[in-house]
């Protein structure tokens, strides 16, 4: 299949599958034994985690390892907030972040946790003037994410991190899209965030591992009882998944710029063949510095995504809706951003990464496109 579906995940990056295969194929040791081989599965998972970390530019001893950033979105959010007590305990969030942090927010309303879920810009940006607005003396936690899975915005999250803290509030980020993709570090684009969360399948890492980062001295409620393999995370933790992520991330220490305008240049063919029928481009320019260029979200009015997606079966492609035969709810990004339902219908998210051929993205739009064409033709 022709992949332009990389919001949803990323292929395995061969130097991930080879850190993984010793601890697939012979050194099955649990890391929390004593003897010689929990000692060496423990060795590769303290490698994997400085190797995560300096991505990060962090301490390595915050970083938690988790079953991805679902698991760590609902760490941090619930971890901080179920317990808290006092008058500081609100959280406040967007309405484009990503479903586990909302459903989590929501949980934690149900637990009377008061929740504020800020509205965003027509643009997927954030209004930065009803944030501060916001950040009144109850919140004690911002969760905000760096880089929009749906529609590829990228935020200005030193900022909001920057403004949460003159409010007396910590500031977590879901970074799960942008690492390994713009820069992450906590001295730069992620500066001031208190909690991080990633996630090895976004960037070429296997699936079922990511991490939240922790700055050291936050106290975090955990969310399983147990032996505490990775302090506020029980459960045998996972050598092999763990390797994959730590490789992942060190194939991406290096070269950023040069994957980056890879994508931008996948993103201008794309633009090119897009050219030839009637489309509308949500959320910020493709080709500006608030978007991530391998994101493309865009509105074919009139036309039906679960169509265009099934007269595609080999391209992976997704819709504006939440489920992928397009017949579920309109995603609550594209609502969020002002898309009226009809037109969250008729739209589809390409993506694409630093390993697409770009021969993927002339075939698989080129395609598209010549579908979009037939089927409006018949609409018409
Ligand atoms: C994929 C994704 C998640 C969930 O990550 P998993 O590791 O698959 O649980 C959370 N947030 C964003 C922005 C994502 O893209």
């Amino acid at each position: 299949m022709i992949d332009l579906d990389a919001q949803a995940t990323t292929p395995l990056a061969p130097e991930a599958l080879a850190a993984m295969r010793p601890f697939l194929e012979g050194r099955h040791w649990n890391p929390h034994s004593a003897h010689r081989g929990g000692r060496m599965a423990r060795a590769a998972l303290e490698a994997a985690r400085v190797e995560v970390a300096a991505l990060l530019g962090a301490d390595p001893a915050g970083l938690v390892f988790t079953s991805g950033a679902t698991e760590a979105n609902n760490l941090a959010l619930k971890g901080l907030l179920a317990e808290a007590e006092g008058p500081r305990r609100r959280l406040v969030t967007f309405a484009t972040e990503h479903s586990c942090v909302l459903e989590a927010a929501r949980h934690l309303a149900r637990l009377g946790v008061p929740v504020c879920i800020l509205p965003v810009r027509a643009d997927g940006m954030p209004d930065l003037a009803a944030f501060r607005a916001a950040l009144g003396p109850d919140v004690a936690l911002v969760s905000a994410m760096a880089v929009n899975n749906e529609v590829g915005s990228i935020w200005p999250v030193s900022e909001m991190a920057a403004m949460a803290h003159a409010a007396g509030a910590l500031f977590h980020c879901d970074a799960a899209q942008a690492f390994g993709k713009i820069d992450c570090r906590l001295d730069g684009a992620l500066g001031g965030a208190d909690m991080v969360s990633l996630s090895a399948h976004k960037m070429h890492g296997p699936k079922g591992v990511g991490a939240l980062w922790v700055r050291p001295g936050l106290a975090l409620a955990p969310l399983l009882d147990g032996g505490g393999q990775e302090r506020v995370r029980s459960g045998t933790q996972a050598p092999a998944l763990v390797a994959g992520f730590g490789a992942a991330a060190r194939l991406a220490m290096g070269g950023r710029e040069a994957r980056e305008a890879h994508v931008r240049a996948l993103m201008r063919v794309a633009l090119d063949l897009l050219a030839a029928v009637p489309h509308r481009v949500n959320g910020p320019d493709p080709l500006g510095p608030g978007r991530w260029p391998g994101n493309l979200s865009v509105t074919f009015p009139g036309v039906d995504a679960g169509r265009i997606i099934a007269a595609l079966p080999g391209i992976a492609l997704a819709s504006g809706a939440a489920c992928s035969s397009g017949a579920g709810r309109p995603s609550h990004v594209l609502a969020a951003l002002g898309v009226p339902a009809a037109d969250a219908r008729a739209t589809l998210r390409l993506g694409w990464h630093a390993c697409t051929p770009e021969a993927d993205v002339r075939t698989g739009v080129g395609q598209l496109v010549a579908t979009v064409r037939r089927l409006s033709a018949r609409a018409a």
